[in-house]
């Protein structure tokens, strides 16, 4: 009897030992199985002759072993002299098993695969792949697939377990077949019958692809739809918009909203006096004034009796958010606390104990507020600061923290200045409102940005301690790059000292993720009260902080750094009324592709733009990296180049929505399974 595709690995009738290195590949369910396609195919089909065999080509070789012999030296290698009717050939192995030399018995007859080389003797292949060729042996009918795989599990065992999946579970079509006609798109099983072991290279046509796309695009969007509704399903507190607290708070701020903001809090305030969990993303570039937006609707819960957690990605701006907050916020009666890892054991648990009881309205923090022991009275709001800084699973446990009833979830606000394109947002996040502030408050006075080659250095650092001496403020970031912090750290330490060391006048600190978090607040004070003139950093200033003074910004590495980041690390300078102006060192020579990058930093200034070039000069899988994205939620198709599928894919979706509920949710199932609850986050 044919299984399901949705079954778990286990009911394949494979070894538990086999189940388990398929799930450190990602594996869970036989259909995931099935989509684990090949890197690459050999072909083995139609043996060569030695003769024919040209350099650089790989091949498949049936041969006779003469002799073969273990060259002893500083590297031990075997060698093996084959040979057929039309001329010889030596391989060779670099390492090599014992076991291995019974296989290279003089006579055996032997079949190869593997890229033939030219050596000063004449042909040979390195680390072909050989197997015992006995004369009744079929060859195979098909290509050879080359499967991504992990240590422990073979190519052989590989191919072995997803040509039997393929004859184990049911793939019949559930597309409409005239749809699928008509857009000229194979049927799913053909599909991944050729896939796996197509018979020829011409059967590996495009239309494969597109058929993979397709039902991907199409499980994506269906997902969304059932999220949406599902939300339309979950309640969450309203919270009216008395405003008058909130009002008075707006009143008080030193300048106006600026028209975007006024628009994106009208938004907001519209979505929390819903009984419907809001699910907003806020999107605007750096120093576009989130922060203050983030503000207005947590005062409209807090007076409507809710409390409001505040996410950010740092301590350093968590601090900030909570010193920029606290006189505001105070000022109008509201209780703000700040809970970070860095709190005494004893007085996170009295604060803790604080929030449960609803004593604190709005509380601050890093991801220790997501810890179990942290729990709320009535949490109304969840406010996460950088969004795209946190990985899915934590933004999911946040959310689970709504209190005592699970039908009631808090409403959620996600900001973030790292432009996500809107088609890539749609395919990345489900079901998300999207509000964007598109203006800057009036009065800044811009960034100018220049490329400054490492050979230039001494001039650079010479210039800072001037503007310094004149008055300025500047940044000096050293970014993080090495993979270690540690160097990192050795190399801000040793950027320091050269800063510091014949400019003892300079007032000058050096700040960094190690120090405790009472001295990086220090630090940060003082510099933000102008009693510091250089503050020298490792990337703990990339995001959010905010010190409108400064003017001046040199980075390292920039040609080592995504364009994302150094657009976020800039924006740290020209805040205030004064012009910024940022350095970007680089060393020399530069690549074509850190070329073009840099370029397009220095000729834009909008952070969409910029996100946009770096898209195309990147692709989005790695735009929306591993830490951005969470998990990756499409692996076949790409929601910019394929925008045309994702079109029908809507328009598909639609259709079963509407007629056929059951194929939907199967759809969603197979494509999905074990993926699921990422989308809701
Ligand atoms: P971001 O969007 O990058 O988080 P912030 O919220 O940190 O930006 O705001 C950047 C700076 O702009 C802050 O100093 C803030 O006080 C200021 N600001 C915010 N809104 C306005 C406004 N409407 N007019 C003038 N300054 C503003
Ligand atoms: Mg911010």
């Amino acid at each position: 009897m044919l299984l399901p595709p949705t079954a778990p690995l286990s009911a394949l009738n494979l070894t538990p030992r086999l189940c388990n290195l398929l799930h450190t590949l990602g594996l869970h369910s036989g259909f995931d199985l099935l989509l684990h396609l090949p890197l690459r195919y050999e072909d083995e089909r139609h043996p060569r002759s030695v003769a024919t065999l040209t350099p650089g080509q790989s091949a498949c070789l049936i041969v006779q072993v003469i002799r073969h012999e273990i060259r002893q030296g500083p590297h031990r290698t075997l060698t093996v002299q084959v040979r057929d009717e039309t001329g010889l050939l030596e391989l060779r192995f670099l390492h090599f098993y014992p076991s291995q030399l019974r296989l290279f018995a003089p006579g055996n007859r032997l079949r190869l695969f593997g890229e033939a080389r030219q050596s000063y003797q004449g042909l040979e292949m390195i680390h072909p792949r050989c197997q015992l060729f006995k004369e009744n042996s079929p060859l195979p009918a098909t290509l050879t697939p080359v499967y991504p795989t992990c240590a422990g599990l073979s190519q052989t065992i590989l191919r072995r377990t997803l040509l039997r999946a393929l004859t184990q579970l049911d793939l019949t079509d559930t597309l409409d077949p005239s749809w699928r006609n008509s857009l000229g798109l194979p049927d799913l099983a053909t599909t991944l019958k050729i896939l796996h072991g197509p018979t020829d290279a011409f059967q590996l046509v495009p239309a494969l692809w597109q058929r993979l796309k397709f039902d991907e695009l199409l499980a994506q969007q269906l997902s969304m739809h059932f999220h949406r509704q599902h939300r339309t399903e979950t309640l969450a507190y309203a919270y009216p918009i008395q405003g008058k607290l909130s009002r008075r708070l707006e009143r008080s701020l030193p300048f106006p909203l600026t028209a975007a903001q006024h628009r994106v809090v009208e938004e907001i305030r519209r979505d929390l006096a819903q009984e419907r969990p809001m699910h907003r993303l806020l999107q605007g570039d750096v120093g576009c004034g989130k922060t203050i937006v983030a503000a207005l609707a947590a005062v409209q819960c807090i007076e409507g009796g809710g409390q409001v957690a505040l996410m950010a990605p740092t301590e350093l701006l968590a601090q900030q958010h909570h010193a920029k907050l606290y006189d505001l916020l105070t000022s109008q009666g509201i209780s703000i606390e700040l809970l970070t890892g860095q709190l005494k054991s004893q007085a996170q648990h009295h604060l803790r104990q604080r929030l449960a009881n609803g004593e604190i309205s709005l509380v601050i923090g890093t991801h220790a507020l997501i810890q179990e022991r942290v729990s709320f009275k009535t949490l109304g709001l969840i406010i996460i600061d950088e969004q795209h800084r946190f990985g899915v699973a934590q933004r999911l446990s946040l959310h689970q923290k709504g209190g005592e009833s699970t039908r009631i979830q808090p409403h959620q606000l996600m900001m973030s200045a790292t432009p996500i394109p809107r088609s890539l947002s749609m395919s990345y996040y489900a079901d998300l409102d999207v509000s964007v502030i598109d203006e800057l408050p009036p009065g800044r006075q811009g960034i100018t940005t220049k490329l400054v080659s490492t050979a230039r250095r001494n001039e650079v650092i010479e210039g800072i301690r001037s503007a310094c001496r004149q008055g300025h403020q500047a940044y000096w970031v050293c970014p993080l790059i090495e993979e270690s912090e540690f160097l990192d750290l050795q190399n801000a330490q040793a950027t320091f000292q050269t800063l510091t060391a014949d400019a003892p006048d300079l007032r000058c600190e050096l700040l960094h993720g190690r120090l405790a978090g009472a001295e990086k607040r220090n630090i940060m004070n003082r510099f933000l009260k102008g009693e510091l003139q250089l503050l020298v950093a490792t990337s703990v200033i990339e995001v959010g902080v905010d010190v409108p003074n400064a003017t001046l910004m040199v980075i390292e590495h920039t040609e080592r750094m995504g364009l994302a980041q150094l657009h976020q690390m800039r924006g740290r300078v020209g805040r205030g009324t004064r012009p910024g102006v940022c350095l970007l060192l680089y060393r020399p020579p530069l690549s074509e592709l850190a070329r073009q990058r840099l370029k397009v930093i220095y000729e834009h200034t909008d952070g969409f733009e910029i996100a946009r070039q770096d898209l195309l000069l990147r692709g989005p899988g790695d735009y929306l990296g591993s830490r951005q994205s969470g998990l990756a939620l499409l692996r076949f198709a790409d929601p910019v180049q394929d925008d045309d599928l994702l079109t029908l894919a809507r328009r598909y979706a639609a259709t079963w929505i509407a007629d056929a509920p059951a194929k939907a949710l199967h759809h969603v199932a197979c494509w999905l399974g074990t993926r699921q609850p990422y989308l809701t986050s």
